[in-house]
């Protein structure tokens, strides 16, 4: 049996959610950042990420996608996964949690 997976640890099915993302990105022109607002373009690093209200790590699915810079994505999953273990250490599940606080640029 062989995987789905490549080296990038990238799923067929995901690499089908980032396709139209990736097009667009080359043939039409640069979309905003989820996070930021700041445009991304085809030559950027970025992510399709899922919305805070809806990560995977709290099952969450696959819609309303949307790219995300490099940076900011994974600023985002790091604001997360603190969030997820100061509620784990507080005796919390997942399940009583508010939206992770914005971060603080300083
Ligand atoms: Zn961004």
């Amino acid at each position: 049996m062989t995987s789905a997976l490549r080296p990038t640890g990238s799923t067929r099915r995901w690499r089908q959610l980032r396709a139209p993302f990736a097009r667009h990105l080359t043939d039409v022109g640069p979309l905003p950042c989820r996070r930021c607002g700041e445009p991304i373009t085809a030559a950027m690093r970025w992510h399709l990420g899922h919305p805070d209200h809806a990560p995977r790590a709290l099952g969450g699915d696959d819609t309303d996608l949307w790219p995300e810079h490099d940076d900011c994505s994974t600023k985002a999953g790091a604001r997360l996964g603190n969030h997820l273990r100061r509620l784990y250490a507080a005796g919390r599940s997942p399940d009583t949690m508010t939206t992770p606080p914005p971060s603080r640029d300083w």
